[in-house]
């Protein structure tokens, strides 16, 4: 089966989030279930420097202004079209703004263009390459179905993943008329948007499926609280919806042989831990006395529930547990985080700024990671969590809520806890979790039985791979019983 994938970020060549993991872990997931994905990706500098000889396979004179190019590539086992337009993609800054943080005015265009390549292709533009079905990433890549839908490639079951439905690639009814879109597109039903044009609503619109990345956020987002506009046209869509959760690459994070541990362990050898915590409390400057070790590792912001957990902080504290925070975000939350390590200093320790190799540490020695989002699509830190014996405290939604099971009375003599839950944008039922794994964690045999369990957990991309693969059959199948 050959399938073209059309995204804005691949891991390793490019990445701000969740989706360029999926994006660059989902090919070779799929290779080995007889699935040949193809990437189409935006020649941003970071990846056009990634490749010497490119040998260009489709040409344009004039894409969006300039001339591009299209050429194939490969990188660490993934098959590649490079978009390569300079006067869209060659900047210094980000994928989708300044180094300011600015976005790019022009993003519609950037990735309008992506979407008329990604069409192209998918209509037979590239000599001897013909995808039997599109798999389009979020609102950069959603054009690509707007455009087989109007064009060519018509007949070409395709499939949109919603990564995260807060953002909409929304933009100004202008844009319309350079969109080289027919002028009935402008309706409805194709690509308008509350007045104006929304990308990531045309791809839903024209998407033969939705997929988003796990079960109950795909009920979540058919519902007010977290459609964000979108929920009228998602629950129109509801019988082609699916929620497939990510898996996580298991040989980048593997206790048993991660670099950046002061110690690798296995579920056999727990108490080696002790080294990594050791080396975790030196870095943020915390006591040594054997009380719970939790951590988060995040954004910082609103969305990441973590002005909730900084309105409790004092009372997380005087619970007993010791807190270190790795993130970056909102200056104000930086900002009460370090005036909390200060306050309470030996008890909370802060580190603001993104280190992977830290992260790693963290996994490998705090005792839990807090996750207090007040939604989250799937969510990955819980699921290194489980792989690493850093026991998940999370909030009951999306992909939190389908990934740990809860430590109730029930799953622990069942001997299927993996974690804990707790009830959404809630400082009491945050604080409520805190105490439950102070408690747990008073009880060694108990707490080592639930990282045991959380470590068995298959969090590989392998069981996600079957699912899309279970998908894209089913869409195929829908084509030859219309043709
Ligand atoms: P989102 O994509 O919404 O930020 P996810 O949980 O899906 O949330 O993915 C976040 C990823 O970024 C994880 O791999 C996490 O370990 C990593 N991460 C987040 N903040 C930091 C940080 N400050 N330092 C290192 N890694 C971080």
């Amino acid at each position: 089966m050959n399938v073209l994938s059309v995204t804005p970020e691949l891991f390793p060549l490019v990445k701000t989030g969740g989706l360029a993991d999926v994006a660059g872990a989902l090919p070779l997931a799929l290779k080995e279930k007889g699935v040949a994905m193809r990437s189409l990706v935006p020649g941003y500098p970071v990846v056009t420097a990634a490749f010497r000889k490119k040998k260009a396979v489709l040409q344009y004179p004039k894409l969006f202004g300039a001339k591009a190019s299209v050429y194939a590539a490969e990188a660490g086992g993934l098959d590649l079209f490079v978009l390569d337009a300079p006067h869209l993609f060659d900047r210094v800054g980000g994928p989708y703004g300044d180094a300011g943080g600015r976005d790019w005015p022009d993003n519609w265009r950037r990735f309008a263009a992506l979407g008329q390549v990604g069409a192209d292709i998918a209509g037979g533009a590239v000599a001897g390459y013909l995808p039997e079905l599109v798999h389009a990433h979020d609102w950069q890549a959603a054009m690509t179905l707007a455009y087989m839908r109007y064009g060519k490639a018509v007949a070409t079951p395709s499939l949109i993943t919603v990564h995260n439905l807060a953002f909409q690639g929304q933009f100004a009814a202008s844009i319309f008329a350079e969109l080289g879109l027919p002028a009935e597109a402008m309706s409805l039903d194709g690509v308008e948007y509350y007045g104006g044009v929304g990308f990531l609503k045309a791809g839903l619109q024209a998407a033969w499926a939705i997929t988003t990345v796990s079960p109950t956020y795909a009920q979540e987002i058919r519902t007010p609280a977290f459609g964000m506009g979108l929920d009228g046209l998602i629950n129109m869509r509801a019988a082609d919806l699916y929620g497939i959760v990510n898996g996580i690459d298991v040989e980048l994070w593997n206790p048993a042989t991660d670099g950046h541990l002061a110690a690798t362990y296995s579920a056999k050898t727990l108490k080696v831990r002790a080294a990594n915590r050791a080396a975790v409390e030196a870095r943020f400057d915390l006591d040594r006395d054997g009380s719970p070790l939790l951590c988060v590792i995040s954004r910082l912001t609103w969305q990441k529930g973590i002005d909730i957990l900084v309105s409790i902080l004092d009372q997380v504290v005087a619970a007993g547990a010791r807190l270190a925070v790795l993130g970056a975000g909102d200056a104000g939350l930086e900002g009460a985080l370090l005036a909390a390590s200060a306050r309470h200093h030996g008890r909370v320790g802060a580190v603001i700024g993104y280190d992977e190799a830290l992260s790693h540490l963290m996994q490998g020695g705090c005792d839990a990671i807090l996750i207090p989002s007040r939604f989250e699509p799937c969510g990955l830190t819980q699921l290194y969590g489980l792989r690493y014996g850093c026991v998940p405290v999370v909030a009951r939604t999306g992909g939190l809520a389908d990934t740990v099971i809860d430590a109730n009375e029930a799953a622990v003599s069942a001997g299927v806890a993996t974690g804990f839950q707790f009830a959404p944008d809630s400082g009491d039922a945050l604080l409520h979790a805190v105490r439950r794994v102070v408690e747990a964690h008073a009880a060694p045999a108990l707490w080592s039985t639930i990282q045991r369990q959380g470590m068995k957990a298959d969090v590989s991309w392998d069981r996600s791979a079957g699912k899309y693969v279970e998908l894209y059959r089913r869409l195929l199948s829908r084509r030859v019983s219309q043709s």
